[in-house]
């Protein structure tokens, strides 16, 4: 066993320059360790889901991102704007079908400001109490501040007293070099850090993402991660890591090659190993499809994301992959895991 093979399976941490070795390693002995690392992360065999909804509830936004298919300014769907009604109508129909959670996003809209995202959010609590706000995003955030001329701590105080419960993490890639090229109107990865920082300071979780595959370099990847890993050092407020594969179709970027699965099962390993502060890794059916994402699994993740009731920005680039319950238990049940239905917080709702 090489070195870096004995530290691994002994749990030890690696560093950025060992993680970068693993995209060389044959899959099956990058899949294996990835799995080991899972089971001395999270030693059950049990794989959650939880059901849950997004609500675009705008995309009209400022920033107009090159890797973006959904703001209005890439011209493939219309400018809208939902009022109260039509977000409360979904999150009604979430409820019908025993959801627990929402995930209110939209554009950086130039004319919201505080107040507005407040009422939304005030106004989705009273009328539906039991829904977990799993809402907004880093560069909403930082949008908020800017427009509203309040610091980030402030935004996300206010925005926690009007019932906000987490953020996603919604981190795309933690590289400012791709950042300035493709989304430079987005938040940088210092303004990323602070928005983090803030909820830590607010008590409140969130989670971290991954859009790889935008012309970034391996060590770039890993760059990334060590951004989270670092974060999640100080605050140990990331639920989760959720990677996934940029989908060009439709976006300025159209003339990039999507990622293959192959790197998408080893981002999944390296994450799994590189993160020895994060639980839950999640295996991302709605861009790479519900057989890689089975596959995933037994890779290191250990967690199958939500059912996504509906889901707009991803459809924007012609991925069409929807799911619902019934499949997310057969594809867990059928990795020989424990389908767990789960809420926000990755608590056990029950198990089938
Ligand atoms: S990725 Fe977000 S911030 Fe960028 S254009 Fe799309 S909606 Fe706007």
């Amino acid at each position: 066993m090489n070195l870096l093979k004995e530290k691994i399976y002994r749990g030890d941490r690696i560093s950025p320059e060992e993680a970068v070795e693993l995209f060389a390693w044959d899959i099956i002995d990058l899949g294996k360790a990835g799995d080991t690392r899972r089971k001395m992360a999270f030693p059950k065999e049990e794989v959650g889901f939880i059901v849950d909804r997004i609500i675009n509830f705008t995309n009209i936004c400022e920033a107009a991102c090159t890797f973006c298919a959904f703001h209005a300014r890439a011209n493939l769907i219309e400018p809208y704007e939902m009022t109260m009604e039509d977000i409360c109508a979904k999150v009604e129909e979430l409820v019908a079908i025993g959801g627990s959670q929402v995930m209110l996003q939209g554009g950086l809209h130039p004319g919201y400001t505080l107040a507005r995202y407040t009422d939304m959010i005030k106004t989705v609590k009273s009328r539906f109490p039991g829904i977990y706000l799993h809402s907004l995003s880093p560069a909403e955030i930082a949008h908020i501040s800017r427009k509203s001329s309040i610091s980030i701590t402030d935004v996300i105080k206010a925005l926690k007293q009007a019932g906000l419960d987490s953020v996603p993490g919604a981190s795309d890639l933690l590289v400012d070099r791709i950042r300035k090229a493709i989304s430079p109107n987005k938040t940088s990865v210092d303004e990323w850090r602070n928005v983090i920082f803030a909820l830590y300071q607010n008590g409140m979780k969130t989670s971290a993402t991954m859009t790889y595959g935008m012309g970034e370099t391996n060590r770039e990847k890993i760059d990334h991660l060590s951004v989270i890993r670092d974060i999640q050092d100080i605050t140990g407020i990331i639920r989760a890591f959720i990677p996934w594969s940029f989908s060009p179709a439709n976006t300025g970027m159209s003339h990039i090659l999507p990622a293959t699965g192959m790197e998408y099962l080893k981002i999944v390993s390296i994450a799994r190993i590189f993160l020895d502060n994060i639980t839950y890794i999640q295996a991302g059916w709605l861009t790479e499809g519900m057989k890689l994402a089975q596959l995933a699994l037994t890779m290191g993740a250990n967690d199958m994301g939500g059912v996504l009731m509906e889901e707009v920005v991803v459809k924007a680039t012609g991925i069409t992959t929807r799911t619902n319950s019934d499949e997310l238990i057969n594809i867990i049940r059928n990795a020989g895991k424990i389908p767990v239905q789960r809420d926000s917080q990755y608590s056990m709702v029950r198990t089938f």
